[in-house]
């Protein structure tokens, strides 16, 4: 096989192919190698369900919008053959009013690759040959090592919870849920100097949790809860589990803030409204990230955080299923990465 490209063509069934790309670069992308990718758990829920909720597949896909690439082609743009990016996944239009009020996550017609968000769909990054837009093409030095700079979007996610819930130096936070986002949210925290508790059902998780920044471990259902009631600043909620939900409005102090970076399901839901009105409690949401993709590469480029410890496994492009089967079965603690 020359250039593999991977498809996902029925639930759990990924078909690999030759790459075959067009001769000609659309305007304003440049032509990229993949360096390294990673697996997030929108793309599970496709591997999973070809579908991620409401959102389901029209047709096969390339999966993967997690992922920093060489260059091959500028195509006329400022980049150079060779240099090491980091590609953000939002291709935003740049005119509508969000975009204007730099709120790219939030524009009216953003396109994003591996999705069934943007119709028709744009393929993903597990993929040789990739061309992106050339201005989401963010290049870094040559001693940035592309199994760590492909954090970048992930972190970035991570980022604009803290950002939105208002996390700085010196404040108590509490991150409930330590799979790899609530792990990129505890380093996140832990390196703007905010003091971070993490909890997880899963004691290896809370262990990783304190390798990567956490000062305190607590494991659910193995502590009383009343023990920690109103103790934190900010709650970051990154199990995307209601009842944690619930324990975030307990665990939060008065007018702190619950900033939800989980991928909350739809579904119906008790939430312990009383405790917001009471507590007059900010919830917040986040949805992807802004400004906060320049912040992950200088983090990454700063090497503050160790991505090392962070990585639970990694594999060949060629083995995109088994990396998406080792995630699937829950059996990995941290990030699954794929090198090209
Ligand atoms: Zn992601
Ligand atoms: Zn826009």
């Amino acid at each position: 096989m020359s250039r593999i490209e991977t498809k996902l063509t029925a639930a759990k069934t990924i078909a690999f192919t030759d790459q075959v790309t067009p001769d000609a670069i659309p305007e304003g992308h440049a032509r990229l190698r993949l360096a390294v990718a990673s697996i997030c758990g929108t793309d599970l829920h496709y591997f999973s369900h070809f579908a991620n909720g409401i959102f389901v597949l029209n047709n096969p896909v390339t999966l993967g919008h997690e992922a920093c690439a060489y260059v091959v082609d500028a195509n006329g743009s400022d980049l150079k053959e060779g240099q090491l990016v980091a590609l953000n996944p939002i291709m935003n239009c740049q005119t509508c009013e969000p975009c204007q009020r730099g709120e790219e996550n939030l524009c009216t017609s953003k396109k994003f690759p591996g999705s069934a968000t943007t119709v028709p769909h744009l393929d993903g990054f597990f993929r040789e040959t990739i061309d992106h837009p050339a201005r989401c093409c963010r290049p870094v030095a040559d001693d940035v090592d592309p199994r760590h700079l492909t954090f970048a979007e992930p972190m970035a996610c991570a980022l604009h919870s803290l950002n939105k819930g208002g996390v700085s130096a010196g404040q108590k936070v509490l991150v409930t849920g330590c799979g790899p986002m609530g792990l990129l949210a505890i380093a996140g925290a832990a390196a703007r100097g905010a003091e971070v508790t993490a909890i997880d059902l899963r004691p290896k998780a809370v262990e990783l949790a304190l390798r990567v920044g956490a000062t305190n471990g607590l494991i659910a259902g193995e502590f009383e809860e009343k023990d920690i009631e109103g103790s934190f600043d900010v709650v970051v909620e990154a199990s995307g589990a209601i009842p944690a939900f619930n324990s975030a409005l307990k665990a939060v102090r008065k007018k702190g803030t619950v900033s939800i970076l989980s991928n909350m399901q739809m579904k119906p839901a008790e939430v312990l409204l009383n405790l917001i009105m009471l507590k007059e409690i900010q919830v917040v949401g986040s949805f992807q990230f802004n400004k906060e993709f320049e912040e992950a590469v200088q983090l990454i480029e700063e090497k503050k955080i160790d991505f090392d410890a962070l990585t639970a496994a990694s594999f060949p492009l060629a083995e995109t299923d088994k990396a998406l089967e080792l995630m699937a079965s829950g059996a990995a603690f941290g990030k699954i990465i794929i090198l090209g």
